[in-house]
């Protein structure tokens, strides 16, 4: 791309920009990550235990494809995605065909699963990502094979005809759509989402329309927020959103590489959330939800590292084993007796977070590098 920039001297010519690097997925060293994957293979391919549509248990497939990737990062992207460190844009349809039957075959046609999620790193069924033909093959053969599906999907993606596309060809699948977040400021300026509550709201209404089932992700402490607020907001979150969707899944923030929020991160500006404020938020919502026909689960992925959702160090394993129990239980009792020294700190930190008038948070690690703070203008 050229580009003008505007800066010139007298009399000169305008200086022209070549190959402008504008974003993180054209760094020389997300290209060759890009680069060194074979685009035939999926990205990865494992079972799990799952619950289907009516509470029954199961073991579910996932499927994370090499697609061309979100429309939506490409134009612009959330602050906290880092799919685009996964995807490439010279994906070929028959790629995406053999990717499929690679995972048919790594799987024996899904032998003993009843579940199939498929993953793209973006909407499935939006036609620049993937192609048509390929969304049609998938839709109709997991139909076939009796298999529930679950796919991803952007709001604003979710239009009345291709709903009503996706529900001819497999009737009943799941979409899941990252809201993140019940809240249009923090849609716009926390996570760059590219979409508002009313157009979430609209697409469960198609989605419903169409006699399709609405999940819901929810991502605790987006960038921008402290602990103490997200914990007040996700919670709030939870409550509404979980009244008119099948399933809500509550993602904790892990810090994706080459993101926004990862820049943040290195500059000890961010935090990612405390595992205590997973089990508070839960504690605080399960009355709600309890009392609607909705699944609510947390999953805290990278739970215990430094990266993803963590508390001291000493308590992490079993905290995050106790949220993971209450997932599948829906049962408080999973958190009896978990106990330990860092809880203090936790507490201490929402509390001042509620007071004091820090919009970062007054949490350590969020405080930034004194020296860089002290060089800012
Ligand atoms: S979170 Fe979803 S919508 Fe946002 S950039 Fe990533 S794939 Fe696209
Ligand atoms: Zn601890």
């Amino acid at each position: 791309m050229t580009q003008s920039c505007g800066l010139m001297g007298d009399g000169e010519k305008p200086v022209k920009i070549h190959h402008l690097v504008k974003a993180p997925e054209n760094t020389p060293e997300s290209v060759a990550s890009r680069e060194s994957w074979d685009a035939s293979k999926p990205v990865t391919v494992y079972t799990t235990p799952e619950n289907l549509p009516d509470g029954s248990p199961c073991t579910a497939a996932t499927v994370i494809l090499r697609t061309k990737g979100c429309a939506w990062w490409w134009k612009s992207g959330c602050t906290f995605c880092g799919y685009f460190n996964d995807v490439r844009d010279d994906v070929t349809s028959e790629d995406m065909f053999s990717q499929w039957e690679e995972a048919k075959k790594r799987t024996e046609n899904f032998k003993g699963c009843r579940m199939v999620k498929v993953y793209t790193s973006g909407t499935f069924f939006e036609d620049r990502e993937n192609p048509p033909e390929w969304q049609e093959h998938v839709l109709r053969e997991t139909y076939e094979m009796g298999l529930h599906l679950v796919v991803e999907a952007q709001a604003q993606m979710c239009t009345e005809e291709k709903l009503a596309w996706v529900a001819e060809r497999h009737p009943g699948c799941t979409v899941a759509i990252g809201l993140e977040a019940y809240d249009n400021t923090v849609l716009r300026f926390h996570a760059n989402k590219g979409f508002s509550i009313r157009q979430w709201h609209k697409a469960v209404e198609l989605l419903r329309e169409n006699s399709l089932r609405v999940k819901t992700y929810l991502l605790f402490k987006p960038p921008f927020m402290s602990e103490g607020d997200a914990l007040e907001h996700t919670s709030r979150w939870v409550m509404e959103v979980s009244k008119i969707s099948d399933e809500v899944s509550i993602n904790p923030m892990n810090i994706q590489r080459g993101t926004i929020v990862d820049r943040l991160f290195r500059n000890r500006e961010y935090r990612p959330p405390w595992l205590w404020s997973l089990v508070e938020m839960i504690v605080r919502t399960h009355a709600d939800v309890s009392n609607t026909d909705c699944r609510v689960i947390v999953h805290p992925t990278a739970g215990g590292k430094t990266r993803g959702s963590h508390n001291c160090g000493s308590c992490d394993s079993e905290v995050v084993a106790a949220i993971e129990r209450y997932s599948v239980s829906g049962d408080l009792r999973e958190f009896t007796g978990l106990e330990c020294e860092c809880k203090k700190a936790w507490y201490s930190e929402i509390q001042s977070d509620a007071t004091l008038p820090a919009p970062l948070g007054a949490g350590i690690h969020r405080r930034g590098n004194p020296l860089d703070r002290i060089r800012a203008p």
